[in-house]
């Protein structure tokens, strides 16, 4: 597919939650649009049925691997992402949390609206748009999770989510949209979801918001990747040219189409290292805030992997989150988990040990690696690592951040001095890991980065183009309009501005349907 026109009023780069609901808001609005989306377009039967089929799971395009899950591993955090048609959507474990009064009230946006306020119906259509629903089901690893609420007194609730819970298997024609949406299937509660759902039953962003902006005649070119941006004049107002490139391929020619206006929502690591390139040659009155005030959701996730009893290769029943419970007033923790077969994870995790020194963390590694070998052979060689799995998701208010940088040698993090950094080693996560664990008699592990080399892991990143007064405090105002250019916005997870403390694509898809409807319609030639 190439683009059908030369010019376009918007050019969205990137298909997640922001460029989604900004494609189909847009074109609803009568505005020529096309996203271009690095990523490849799936369909329910292309995705792989656990993730040991690692091309069509991971994405590196260099070993010509196209799957929907990202890893990026740098000095202070290592980052799982989605690509795709759809962006996270394709990957991620379809929950939708609205965060808690605190998030509305910290960060640089603090003051710039009142927020709760505002976004409060933007919150009620997102969930509507993204067809939430309360989980039906409680697996195991939720029930577990239950009991451990009831005895220790705190809030428990099945999760609020994006799934389709028809009768299991069952198709019906478009229950959502009035007729005018797909097709969907019920959920046959495989725990597959962040492998991508085979069954049609995953809302993901294709299912809804894309495929209603394709009916108003929104474009989407999958498989090219933006790589350059060039103003028109020096302010912008005359609109950009859009560099673009086969993302499939390796020998990509270069290819561009002109546009009135812009829209970053690559995702953190789309918007942010592309925004930097610019800065340096293109842009440079952007913001020197760009790349800074990133942030995770202050995150623990640790695997907990039964070896015993009666939950051994039962933990994959029901969806990849079914539940939530508040630990705290700053944090939640969520169950996830995989479907049957995908355990590729057991590969890459190592005892969890939480010494803040790096030597005498390494050799309490190293004795306890030593120890658990026994257990952890009986699971490869007799169990099924993913349903006797369950990823313990531990997340917080409480706020923690570093900045991005882009050099010759690609994207590097940095540690802000006068803030915190988000650590590995969060007490309270480890703390209910380890007692999670001995109540299912499991163990817990995680990703052998944390245990090393002390970097935490985050499915959440957030920030690096936030909101400011001015561009001397952010990257973009209250309207996501950049500073230092006309017609340059930013509408996904790097716009968020301070930390929700929860599973953050619901707010980035209310706060893109808030920004959305401030654009005016635009009147027909
Ligand atoms: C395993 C996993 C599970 C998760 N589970 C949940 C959950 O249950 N609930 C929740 O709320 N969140 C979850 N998340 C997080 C969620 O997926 C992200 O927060 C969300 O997708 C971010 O949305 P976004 O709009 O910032 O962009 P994204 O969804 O990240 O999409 C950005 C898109 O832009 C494309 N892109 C980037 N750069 C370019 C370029 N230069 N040219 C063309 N295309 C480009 C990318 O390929 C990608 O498809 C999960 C994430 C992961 C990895
Ligand atoms: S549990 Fe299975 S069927 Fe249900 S949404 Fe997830 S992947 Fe799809």
């Amino acid at each position: 597919m190439k683009p059908q026109k030369q010019k376009y009023d918007f050019v969205i780069i990137g298909s997640g939650f922001g460029g989604a609901v900004s494609a189909l808001r847009l074109s609803e609005k009568n505005y020529s649009v096309l996203v271009i989306e690095k990523g490849k377009h799936y369909k329910p039967e292309d995705f792989p049925k656990n993730n040991w089929q690692l091309r069509k799971w991971l994405w590196l395009p260099g070993l010509k691997m196209f799957g929907i899950q990202k890893l990026t591993f740098l000095k202070h955090i290592s980052i799982m992402s989605g690509v795709g048609v759809g962006g996270g959507s394709l990957v991620y474990a379809n929950t939708l949390p609205k965060p808690k009064m605190p998030f509305f009230k910290q960060g640089s946006w603090k003051d710039l609206d009142d927020w709760a306020e505002k976004l409060s119906p933007y919150y009620e259509l997102a969930w509507q748009m993204l067809g939430a629903s309360v989980n039906p089901y409680l697996g195991p690893a939720d029930l577990v999770l239950k009991k451990i609420a009831e005895q220790t007194g705190k809030d428990f609730k099945p999760a609020k989510v994006g799934v389709y819970f028809g009768k299991p298997g069952q198709t019906v024609d478009d229950p959502y949209f009035e007729g005018k949406g797909p097709a969907r299937t019920g959920c046959t509660f495989c725990g597959a979801c962040m492998t991508g759902c085979r069954d049609n039953a995953k809302n993901s962003l294709d299912k809804n918001y894309l495929y209603l902006a394709r009916q108003n005649g929104a474009e989407i070119l999958a498989e090219h990747k933006v790589i350059d941006l060039i103003p028109l004049d020096n302010t912008g107002e005359k609109g950009y040219e859009v560099i673009f490139k086969r993302s499939t391929t390796y020998f990509g020619q270069k290819k561009s189409v002109k546009a009135n206006a812009v829209i970053f929502a690559g995702g953190v690591l789309g918007t942010v290292p592309l925004l930097l390139k610019l800065k340096k040659k293109r842009l440079p009155k952007l913001s020197a805030q760009l790349g800074k005030m990133v942030r995770t959701n202050n995150e623990s996730l640790i695997f907990s992997t039964v070896y015993k009893g009666d939950f051994v290769n039962k933990m994959s029943e029901g969806i990849a989150i079914g539940s939530i419970m508040t630990y705290d007033k700053n944090s939640h923790i969520e169950p996830v988990r995989y479907g049957k077969g995908s355990g590729v994870w057991g590969t890459l995790l190592v005892p969890l040990i939480e010494d803040k020194n790096f030597w005498k963390r390494n050799l309490k590694l190293f004795f306890k690696l030593l120890i658990s070998l026994p257990v952890k052979l009986k699971i490869l060689l007799t169990q099924d690592f993913a349903s006797s799995s369950t990823v313990l998701l531990f997340m917080q208010h409480l706020d923690s951040t570093i900045h991005l940088k882009t050099s010759f040698f690609g994207l590097s993090s940095r540690l802000d001095k006068e803030k915190n950094a988000p650590t590995a080693f969060i007490p309270e996560a480890l703390n209910f890991a380890r007692a999670f664990s001995k109540t299912i008699g499991a163990i817990p592990q995680v990703l052998f980065t944390e245990s090393v080399s002390g970097i935490p892991s985050t499915a959440h990143i957030l920030g690096g183009a936030c909101m400011g007064r001015t561009a001397k405090e952010g990257v973009i105002d209250k309207n996501h309009k950049v500073f230092g250019y006309q017609n340059l916005y930013v509408f996904d997870g790097s716009s968020i501005s301070a930390n929700p403390g929860v599973n953050p694509s619901l707010t980035i898809t209310a706060l893109t349907e808030y920004g959305m409807q401030k654009f005016p319609i635009k009147k027909e030639n």
